[in-house]
């Protein structure tokens, strides 16, 4: 059942039409089995690529369709319903082409932008350190200059796109002072001494190739640190302000297909001569997911809306990120409920759904670190 949808307009009722096309012939049908073989589905964002889906935030001059937050989200809203893989590597690629889009040179992003949004090349985003998670101010990857050359050296953890993708784009230290001494580099997939490590083996995503990216020795020109040396970690925390609506409206629509699964199977089953959904405690389990479900997609639309406005937006990222994530855990968890028996069976797709829910409380910041986010805000608000 497709979400009731508000859009601005008719141009874009006609984008969510085609996405919902796309989805419904390319991506479900496909998501199953690729899920249960590891199988990253590359062909999927080439194809993306080519229907304008991947470079919708974009200026018109980059390929891109400069389609407002709200629009964009509610497309990662259809893929996230249709296979959550794609909506997370989707996430990814905008977050690796972010610093660059906003901060890079109109030379460099002449040079690399169009390519890599029209699905000709595929992003991975270097943040995490295997000693630096949540505090990844503390990242130990090093950059050093030599003439007009960098060279890298350091590890890379829980890359998603590691090892695959043709470009990365990496925060590594080029000085000692703390979160201050970290710059941003545009590195090519094929620098000789770029390694990706074997894919980690993870409970549920698994179509999705996450794993440790090395650095040794690499050399890159001066000319791919984008913006100013000491400028990465703010870089990095804008990217991930855009990517925590994007994980949101991924966990939206999971949880919105969870929700669409259980409420077709609790029509069809019968128990006790009528079907399960005539039971009030049915009826009102499915009401508190649809609720849930509903509330999610408010927070996101709400901090996308205040983002197309040019207004301050970290604060309403972190709770739609929060809100959206916990409400897909416990839909999806719910979802299994209503199903029985079989929803612990890969018969149904509710397990996989609930095994997807999780990573999306861990990944972008957990969320501990959005309520910390949250609550220090309302500390300086005090
Ligand atoms: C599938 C997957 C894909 C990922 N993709 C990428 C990617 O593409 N690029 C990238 O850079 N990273 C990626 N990550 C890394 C992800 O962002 C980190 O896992 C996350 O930031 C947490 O870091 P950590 O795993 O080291 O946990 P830790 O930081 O070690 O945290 C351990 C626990 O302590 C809690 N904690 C930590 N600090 C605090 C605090 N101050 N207050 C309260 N609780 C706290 C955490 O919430 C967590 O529960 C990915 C992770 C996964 C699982």
């Amino acid at each position: 059942m497709p979400a009731d949808r508000l859009l601005p307009d008719s141009t874009t009722e006609d984008l969510l039409a085609m996405v919902r096309d796309v989805c419904r012939r390319e991506l479900a049908p496909r998501a199953a089995a690729a899920e249960a073989n590891s199988e990253f589905p590359r062909e999927i964002f080439r194809l993306l690529g080519k229907q304008g889906i991947l470079s919708l935030p974009y200026e018109e001059e980059y390929g891109g369709g400069a389609v407002l937050d709200e629009v964009s989200l509610q497309v990662v809203e259809e893929i996230g319903s249709a296979w959550a893989t794609v909506a997370v590597g989707l996430t990814t690629h905008w977050a690796s082409c972010h610093p660059l889009w906003k901060h890079g040179t109109d030379a460099q992003r002449g040079r690399w932008l169009p390519e890599m949004t029209g699905g000709g090349l595929l992003g991975a985003y270097c943040l995490s350190e295997p000693e630096a998670g949540s505090d990844a101010g503390s990242l130990r990857t090093r950059a050093v200059r030599v003439g007009e050359e960098y060279v890298v050296n350091g590890m890379k953890a829980w890359i998603t796109h590691g090892g695959i993708a043709d470009f990365y784009v990496l925060m590594a230290r080029t000085s000692a002072d703390g979160s201050h001494g970290v710059s941003c580099f545009l590195v090519p997939g094929d620098a000789p001494g770029l390694s990706g490590a074997t894919p980690e083996s993870k409970m549920g995503l698994t179509g999705s190739r996450t794993s440790q990216v090395r650095f040794e020795n690499v050399h890159l020109d001066a000319g791919r640190r984008i913006d100013k040396e000491g400028r990465g970690i703010p870089m990095a925390l804008e990217a991930l302000d855009t990517g925590r609506l994007c994980i949101a409206a991924t966990a939206t629509g999971i949880a919105q297909a969870a929700l669409d699964c259980a409420v077709g199977y609790a029509r069809e089953r019968h128990q006790f001569g009528r079907p399960v959904i005539d039971f009030q405690g049915m009826a009102f389990l499915l009401a508190d997911m649809e609720a849930g479900v509903a509330g999610a997609r408010a927070t996101c639309l709400d901090a996308a809306r205040r983002k197309d406005r040019g207004l301050p937006f970290s604060k309403q990222a972190a709770i739609a990120k929060l809100v959206a994530t916990d409400t897909a855990m416990k839909v999806t968890t719910d979802a299994v409920q209503v199903l029985g028996g079989v929803g612990y069976t890969k018969e149904f797709p509710a397990e996989r759904y609930m095994r997807e829910a999780k990573v999306l409380q861990i990944l972008e910041g957990t969320n501990q670190i959005q309520r910390l986010v949250i609550g220090r805000s309302l500390a300086k608000a005090a």
